[in-house]
């Protein structure tokens, strides 16, 4: 079946900082959509924008104007609260470090974002197990974070981006902090769930040979978003 629209369409968006007398111009009429199933690397020079864009097309920034239409919805103008709910239960981050809290199971930080949302305890759980499971670590539920290894812990919190079955990851350099291998293993599992999911995703990256395994790449020139090929 043909998806009518974007999971994520970035139209037009500004973002600009000011740093004392000056102004930093970020993104400058960024343009980018992504389709359901569709993976895009954003592979762009440190300190040219890509978290900027991450974070604007998650909501955890607001733009200085353009739009961000997350599965057709409208963003800019939502109050708060609604920039939340559609966070929560459509947009899932992964960052460079795995932001797990440590006094908590492998399992039960998987089972948080579902239970802020409102499942109940054994809903959380299930999931929770099985999405770990998918991810290659059955037997690492009870583990606690200090007790796995780097890669364990980003496929941990890969699951937790994916808890609340978004339709959007947003990824910042996931791999940035692992070693050539464990990075390649943890890049396919993140790609093999996006394909089973349905997942719009885009990954900052540095690393060309992952990029080369998505479906799109693009970077940032100018403050605009170029397709490379
Ligand atoms: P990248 O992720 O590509 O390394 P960033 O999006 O983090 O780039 O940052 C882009 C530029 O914007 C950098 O020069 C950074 O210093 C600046 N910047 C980012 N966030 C802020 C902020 N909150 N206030 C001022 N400048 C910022
Ligand atoms: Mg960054």
């Amino acid at each position: 079946m043909a998806d009518k629209q974007p999971a994520i369409f970035l139209q037009g968006v500004e973002r600009h900082y000011r740093q004392g007398e000056a102004t930093l111009d970020i993104l400058q009429g960024a343009e980018l959509a992504v389709w359901p199933g569709q993976s895009v690397a954003l592979m762009a020079p440190s300190g040219t924008g890509k978290s900027t864009l991450l974070h604007v097309a998650g909501l955890l920034e607001h733009a200085d104007a353009g739009e961000v239409f997350i599965n057709g919805t409208a963003t800019a103008g939502l109050p708060d609260t609604e920039r939340t709910r559609i966070r929560r239960n459509q947009i899932g981050f992964i960052y460079q470090f795995h932001h797990l809290l440590p006094e908590f199971s492998a399992l039960e930080n998987v089972m948080l974002p579902q239970m802020i949302c409102g499942l109940s305890r054994r809903e959380a759980s299930k999931r929770a197990d099985e999405l770990l499971s998918y991810l290659g670590l059955k037997e690492r539920l009870t583990h606690r974070p200090a007790e796995l290894s780097g890669g364990e812990q980003q496929r941990v919190a890969i699951a937790r981006a994916a808890a609340n079955a978004p339709s959007i990851l947003l990824a910042d350099e996931p791999t940035g902090n692992l070693d050539p291998n464990t990075a390649d293993h943890v890049f396919s599992t993140l790609k093999q769930l996006v394909q089973a999911s349905g997942l719009a995703a885009i990954v900052a990256t540095h690393n060309a040979d992952l990029a080369a395994r998505m479906d799109r790449r693009v970077t940032l020139r100018d403050g605009a978003v170029v397709e490379l090929p």
